[in-house]
């Protein structure tokens, strides 16, 4: 009997799921109508209806900044790179995420290129209320990660922000403002053991755009 290969690529992704999705307060509903049907047309095709920050997706600069770097003139280089998953599943219900208690350990494995990746374990309660009562990261951690040379940072969570908190859109300000990108619900975080895994998070090239869903996946390096 042949041994079952290791899983060569991991999905980081929510499913795109009109019935099973946490929609930002006040961002657009998910909708997927048939337009064609095979029953009546001979072929299927289906009208998606969708915010541009609905399920997995990254933020472009211009999400915040209205003339800076939309999706489409983000470069594909930047999204695809080695992860450095740092392990937040302790951090409970809206607590702070800081950097000299949780991401200073870890500083000296931060640089440019490098796709940073804050797992809390929080998409376990995508779809529910709770998953409104992320962890989030603090405004000056932020500042503190983009010194390092890292670029992109990416969240198993609604916003790295907290929604309604006294710091507003603090840490999206700081990321995007600097021409970094945020990639937000990230999910299946826990299926990438240990190190040396790649990430890709490569948005559609929507012209113009504030940010766009992703399929994110992760390999292990040598995998494929
Ligand atoms: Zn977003």
């Amino acid at each position: 009997m042949s041994k079952a290969l290791p899983k060569a690529i991991v999905d980081l992704s929510h499913p795109l799921d009109p019935h099973n999705i946490t929609i930002y307060p006040g961002d657009p509903a998910l909708t997927c109508c048939p337009s064609s049907t095979v029953e009546k047309d001979g072929y299927s095709v289906t009208s998606i209806s969708l915010g541009s920050h609905s399920g997995t997706h990254i933020d472009a600069p211009s999400h915040f900044f209205a003339s800076s770097q939309t999706i489409d003139k983000v470069p594909l280089d930047s999204l695809v790179g080695p992860a450095l998953i740092i392990d937040l599943n302790r951090k409970s219900a809206n607590e702070k995420i800081t950097w000299e208690q949780d991401l200073a350990p870890f500083s000296d494995k931060m640089k440019k290129g490098v796709i940073l990746i804050l797992w809390t374990g929080w998409s376990k309660y995508w779809a529910t209320p709770r998953y409104f009562e992320y962890p989030y990261l603090d405004k000056g951690a932020a500042e503190k990660i983009l010194e390092t040379g890292v670029t992109v940072v990416g969240f198993d969570t609604l916003s790295p922000d907290q929604v309604e908190g006294p710091e507003g859109y603090g840490v999206h300000e700081v990321i995007l403002g600097s021409g970094g990108i945020i990639a937000e619900n990230l999910a299946n975080l826990q299926e990438l053991e240990g190190s040396d895994y790649m990430i890709s998070l490569v948005p559609l090239s929507i012209v113009g755009c504030d940010g766009s869903p992703v399929r994110a996946f992760g390999w292990k390096v040598g995998n494929v």
